[in-house]
């Protein structure tokens, strides 16, 4: 398994050593096309990135060659002279498959490098560890038939990942349900590399708050927020964490884990072993208990509070008073553009932006001159599964060059 932090960005970092200015450069085209808002000409890419246009062409011929870039055919904005062509990422290039087990469910989809989603199969029910290698199979089978290479696979699990060994540490909400160990997740690892024909190297495990931050960066463009805070609710919490427009995973990888903030000092015992922890009034079995439908599934809670039951409104006021104190902290420590609510909490928006509201205005020592938008999530319960694919891809669009030398499967 690969180490998952997200590479230092290679396109402000230092200088490039001679060897790697190829590499650089490769890169720099890449990501330059892959953010680019129209499809750019050689020429625009020079302008651009500062390259001659004789390295830009010799370099994009690379990139079309490998099967990385394409040539729209539809003529740039170039003014006179011979008509250019734009470029664009190659839809039928490399591919990434992601990958989710969360306590309820286990999905599976590829995206390829153009972001199109080109197929998604999701399977409820506990148990459903034992499911993923078999979605991971039919996705490789997929894949193959729609004429794409998968560049590697990302598994969003909703724990804490060893970034330099890519070990799952501790999973405490799938333990309880699915008795995954560190072992359990490492044969979990080693059969997807058999249903897919992927190296173990090309296989990461990553926390899914931090690929549904990566999701949600991806899907805002760059008109989104620059700086924020991914809220991933499930029954527990996670966050992922986004500055200036970077994933900020923390020394070890384990940034981001807000549902473990104490709201309440002596309060409701938690299962990391504290006590008063934000995911003990604000996660989804939570929610349920305080609102007396401990075995309910969380479908219910938005039916229940549409229907106006009383017990869930306050259950949800409750939520959204927790969730108001533990982001005020954050958001005094780190100055954010916004909250984006996502999984389980995105649904539940309308009950708790107003308590979540109320406790920035009177805790946010900033509220008065600028409150951070607080917004629901518009990728639905696919932000992480979305994020492992995209994680995948990133690596592609991060270096070429080393899957141009070894990245082909076919
Ligand atoms: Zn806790």
């Amino acid at each position: 398994v690969r180490a998952t932090s997200d590479p230092p960005n290679r396109l402000v970092s230092g200088p490039a050593r001679t060897g790697s200015i190829r590499a650089h450069n490769l890169a720099l085209l890449l990501r330059t096309v892959a953010e680019a808002a129209d499809p750019p000409s050689r020429a625009a890419l020079s302008t651009a990135t500062g390259l001659t246009r004789a390295s830009v062409s010799s370099l994009v011929d690379t990139l079309v060659a490998g099967g990385l870039l394409v040539e729209t055919g539809v003529p740039t904005r170039s003014g006179v002279g011979r008509p250019s062509t734009g470029l664009a990422l190659d839809a039928s290039g490399p591919a990434g498959l992601g990958l989710e087990l969360n306590v309820d469910h286990a999905s599976a989809l590829i995206v390829d490098l153009s972001g199109a989603v080109r197929a998604q199969k999701t399977e409820y029910g506990a148990g459903s560890s034992g499911r993923l290698a078999s979605l991971a199979r039919d996705m490789a089978s997929t894949a193959r038939e729609q004429g794409l290479a998968l560049a590697g696979a990302a598994l969003a699990v909703p724990g804490l990942i060893d970034s330099g060994s890519g070990d799952v540490l501790i999973a405490p909400n799938l333990g309880t349900r699915s008795a995954l160990g560190a072992r359990g997740f490492a044969d979990l690892v080693v059969g997807i590399g058999a249903a897919t024909a992927l190296p173990a190297d090309r296989i990461s495990v990553e926390n899914e708050a931090t690929l549904a931050a990566r999701a949600e960066r991806r899907a805002a463009g760059p008109a989104g927020p620059r700086s924020f805070l991914q809220i991933s609710g499930e029954v527990g919490i996670g966050g992922g964490l986004v500055l200036d427009g970077q994933i900020y995973q923390g020394r070890h990888g384990w940034s981001g884990e807000l549902g473990h903030v104490t709201v309440r000092p002596g309060g409701r015992p938690c299962g990391c072993g504290s006590d008063g922890c934000l995911e003990q009034y604000a996660g989804q079995q939570a929610i349920l208990r305080t609102a007396g439908h401990a075995d309910d599934r969380a479908a219910t809670i938005a039916e229940r509070a549409r229907a106006g039951e009383p017990s869930m409104l306050t259950a949800l006021a409750e939520a959204g008073e927790a969730l108001g104190i533990a982001l005020a902290g954050a958001l005094n420590l780190l100055d954010l553009d916004a909250v984006v609510l996502g999984g389980l909490h995105a649904e539940l928006a309308p009950w708790l932006a107003g308590p979540i509201e109320s406790q920035l205005r009177r805790r946010l020592i900033t509220a008065r001159f600028a409150l951070p938008a607080i917004t629901p999530s518009a990728l639905g319960g696919n932000a992480s599964v979305l994020g492992a694919a995209w994680s995948v891809l990133d690596r592609v669009i991060d270096d070429p060059l080393a899957y141009l030398r070894d990245g082909r499967t076919d």
